[in-house]
């Protein structure tokens, strides 16, 4: 029978990508999860089955289930739960300044932006049913630690927009951008507000996100190694400066990119 899961109630904040894990047993054919309006499979690595979830910057706080299937080899299923207990976060407010037309949109621009909303929205719908990837993610420029600035509620040039879906790291112009983890590419080109922008599907729904590129390096249909250079840092799109973006999602959840690197454990 069914083993405990290794966690059965996990304490989560805003915007992290989670890890969930259930041990292998002789039998198990496939294990998956439902989490928002998807079914997340899990992969087998060695002696257990792994998925990711992400918990979105404004999932109301409080305990939410997530319904785990396991299906085995002679066709019968279990279920279990495994119960999240997300904690609420202060996301501090940051004022900024741009230039005009990225807070007034011209009718041109905004349709622009629309249609490059739906694009996007319809690549984080996308799920990608295996990994790419085995090794843990890795910041884009190595040895960075900062840019802490994920879920940061904004107001620009006074008028309050969507939160902070990323996190901005200090990059001039030039600075070469590496790839998180290995994966395919789905999107590299300009953005009205992302500028220069590469997306990263990296299966089993994680994606990650390199925007306000000076270059781009890659295109759409790549399959990028962990740390190959995808483009230059710059400062195109609704920006104040130079420096990377770099964001996250699992599917349709904005979660902090340095959640990623806990989702394989170094050494595993
Ligand atoms: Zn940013």
């Amino acid at each position: 029978m069914l083993l405990p899961l290794i966690a059965a109630s996990l304490s989560v904040a805003q915007g992290q990508a989670v890890r969930l894990e259930v041990p292998h047993e002789p039998g198990i054919e496939a294990v998956s999860v439902a989490w928002g309006e998807h079914r997340i499979p899990f992969v087998r690595r060695g002696d257990a089955w792994h998925a990711a979830i992400g918990v979105d910057l404004d999932t109301a706080p409080g305990e939410h289930t997530a319904p785990i299937t396991v299906r085995f080899e002679d066709g019968t299923t279990a279920e279990r739960s495994e119960t999240l207990a997300v904690e609420r976060v202060a996301f501090p407010t940051t004022e900024l300044t741009v230039e005009p037309r990225y807070v007034e949109l011209s009718p041109e621009d905004q349709a622009r932006a629309d249609r490059e909303s739906r694009e996007i929205a319809a690549i984080y719908a996308t799920l990608t049913p295996e990994a790419y990837w085995s090794e843990p993610f890795v910041v884009p420029i190595p040895g960075t630690t900062g840019g802490r600035n994920f879920g940061h509620r904004r107001v620009f040039n006074g008028q309050p927009r969507a939160p902070h879906s990323g996190a901005d790291l200090r990059a001039a112009t030039g600075t070469p951008i590496r790839a998180s983890n290995r994966g395919r590419v789905v999107l590299a080109k300009e953005l009205f507000f992302s500028g220069n922008a590469v997306f990263v599907d990296h299966g089993l729904g994680v994606y990650s996100v390199y925007l306000h590129l000076s270059e781009i390096g890659v295109e759409p249909g790549d399959i990028v190694e962990r740390g190959d250079v995808i483009g230059l840092a710059g400062a195109t799109g609704r920006v104040t400066g130079p420096h990377l973006h770099w964001g996250a999602r699992v599917l349709d959840a904005r979660v902090d990119p340095f959640s990623l690197l806990e989702l394989v454990p170094e050494g595993e």
